[in-house]
C-alpha cells in the first residue's frame, strides 16, 4: 500500500513556530549564475544488495537531479516521501536550512534519533550531489577541500569458520594479498564453546582465551601488511569488556569496537579508560549530539559515525570537527552501495582526522557494477573530480537488483 502523505499533510500547515521554509524565512529562490533552481520531486528506490540499500533521487526544474542513499531500515522510503512536500519548491544549495527545516518538521517522528534521522540523511546526501553538480564542484569542496587524494578504506572480513582463528588468520592473508587491502576488521562476538548462557552479557576465562587467540593469529600472521580491528556488536558486561581488552592489550589491535552498549555513557567511559587497547563507538547513534557526548566524556579513542544513518554528510563533518577538538580520529562506519561509501570519502578527505572508511560488501560481487566509475581499488578511495558525488548509477544493475515490488526511478535528464 502506498500512502500520499501530500494528501494528509499540508506542507504549508502552520503546526510549529519554528518554521524553516523559503516562504516564511522570507528567502528568495531567485539567484544569479544558474543557481536559481527549484526541486521539484524526490524519488526512492531500494537494492537488494547486501542491506536493502535506499537510493534517493532529488530532481529539479534545472533538469539538473541528485543521487544520495539512506542507510537501510524499515520505513525508510516512507519517510522520504513523507518529507518531500517540505522540500519541493525550495532551492536545493541551501543544504543547511533544508535539513533543519526537514528536523523541525519532523521533530513529532523522531528526527532526534532513529529512522527519521536516517531517512534526512538520504536527502542530505542528494543535496550534496545536486549542489556539487549546480555550482560545477566536487562535494569535497562545499566542506572545505581536500586534506588527502585518497581515502583508505577497510575490509570487513568474514570466514564461514568465524570462531576457528587459523581460519581468520588464512582470510585475513587472503584479504591482504589477494584484495589488496591495508586494513582489515574482523568480528569477535563468534562462538567459542565455551558459552554457558549467551544472554547474560558475561565472558567465562574460555571465553576470552578464544577470543585473544583468534586476536593473536590474526594480527601475528598480517603483521605490519595492515592494520585490523576487532568488532564485538555491543554484546559483553562492563566487567568482561574489561577484562578482554586487557587481555589484547599485547597484541597490535587496531581496535576493538563496541564491547558494550554505549547507551549508559559511564559504563562506557570506565571500559575505555580501563584500557590501552583503542575503544571504538559511534554507528548506532544519531546527530552530533549523541556522538558529542562520547567524545566530551573521552569514552571513546575513535569515533565511527555511520554517515547516511548519523544525519548525512554536513552533520559527519561537525561530529569530526567535535572529535577533532579531543584529538580523536574518526573511522566511518558504513555498511553501503558505492553511493553512500564515496559520500562518506568525501567528507573523509574534508577532515583532517580521517582514519579510514569502511567496505562491508566483499562478498557481493556486483557491488561495483552499481555506478559506472571505479569506486575502491588497491584498499583506497581515489577522490573525484567531477562535480557533486562524482558517481553515475548504472541504472540496468539498478533495476536488475532492485527489492521486489520497486519500481525504478525516473530517468535524469
Ligand atoms: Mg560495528
Amino acid at each position: 500500500m502506498t500512502v500520499d502523505y501530500t494528501d494528509l499533510h499540508d506542507p504549508n500547515a502552520e503546526y510549529t513556530m519554528r518554521e524553516l521554509s523559503s516562504e516564511t524565512m522570507g528567502v528568495t529562490a531567485e539567484r544569479g549564475g544558474g543557481r536559481d533552481v527549484e526541486i521539484t520531486d524526490v524519488q526512492t528506490t531500494m537494492v537488494d544488495g547486501n542491506f536493502p540499500w535506499t537510493l534517493v533521487r532529488v530532481y529539479t526544474d534545472a533538469g539538473i537531479v541528485g543521487t544520495g542513499e539512506a542507510y537501510w531500515g524499515a520505513g525508510v522510503p516512507e519517510l522520504i516521501e513523507r518529507m518531500k512536500p517540505f522540500v519541493v519548491g525550495e532551492n536545493p544549495l541551501d543544504i543547511d536550512r533544508l535539513f533543519e527545516h526537514l528536523v523541525q518538521k519532523m521533530s513529532g517522528e523522531g528526527s532526534i534519533e532513529g529512522v527519521t534521522v536516517t531517512a534526512i540523511s538520504g536527502i542530505e546526501l542528494a543535496l550534496h550531489d545536486l549542489a556539487g553538480k549546480i555550482l560545477d564542484v566536487p562535494a569535497y569542496q562545499l566542506l572545505g577541500g581536500k586534506y588527502r587524494d585518497q581515502v583508505r578504506v577497510y575490509c570487513d572480513c568474514h570466514t564461514e569458520e568465524e570462531a576457528d582463528p587459523e581460519a581468520c588468520a588464512d582470510e585475513a592473508e587472503r584479504v591482504v594479498e589477494e584484495l589488496g587491502y591495508d586494513a582489515l576488521k574482523f568480528d569477535l562476538d563468534v562462538p567459542s564453546g565455551h558459552e554457558k548462557d549467551r544472554a547474560n552479557r558475561h565472558l567465562r576465562p574460555g571465553e576470552i582465551r578464544h577470543k585473544a587467540e583468534i586476536v593473536e593469529k590474526v594480527t601475528e600472521r598480517v603483521e605490519d601488511r595492515a592494520d585490523v580491528a576487532f568488532d564485538c556488536h555491543w554484546t559483553f558486561s562492563g566487567g568482561s569488556a574489561k577484562r578482554l581488552a586487557a587481555e589484547i592489550e599485547d597484541y597490535d589491535v587496531w581496535w576493538l569496537e563496541d564491547p558494550v552498549p554505549p547507551e549508559n555513557l559511564e559504563v562506557q567511559e570506565e571500559v575505555t579508560k580501563s584500557t590501552t587497547t583503542p575503544i571504538t563507538v559511534g554507528e548506532n547513534r544519531y546527530r552530533v549530539t549523541e556522538e558529542r557526548r562520547l567524545i566530551e566524556n573521552q569514552a571513546v579513542d575513535i569515533i565511527a559515525p555511520d554517515l547516511p544513518k548519523v544525519g548525512g554528510m554536513r552533520e559527519t563533518r561537525k561530529i569530526a570537527d567535535v572529535a577533532n577538538q579531543y584529538y580523536v580520529p574518526v573511522a566511518m562506519h558504513n555498511v553501503s552501495s558505492p553511493v553512500a561509501t564515496m559520500a562518506s570519502a568525501h567528507v573523509a578527505t574534508a577532515i583532517p582526522n580521517s582514519l579510514a572508511v569502511e567496505y562491508h560488501s566483499y562478498e557481493l560481487d556486483w557491488w561495483s557494477d552499481l555506478v559506472e566509475e571505479e569506486v575502491i581499488s588497491d584498499g583506497y578511495i581515489e577522490i573525484p573530480e567531477e562535480p557533486g558525488l562524482g558517481l553515475t548509477l548504472d541504472l540496468d544493475t539498478v533495476e536488475e537488483h532492485m527489492v521486489d515490488g520497486e519500481t525504478l526511478f525516473d530517468p535524469a535528464p
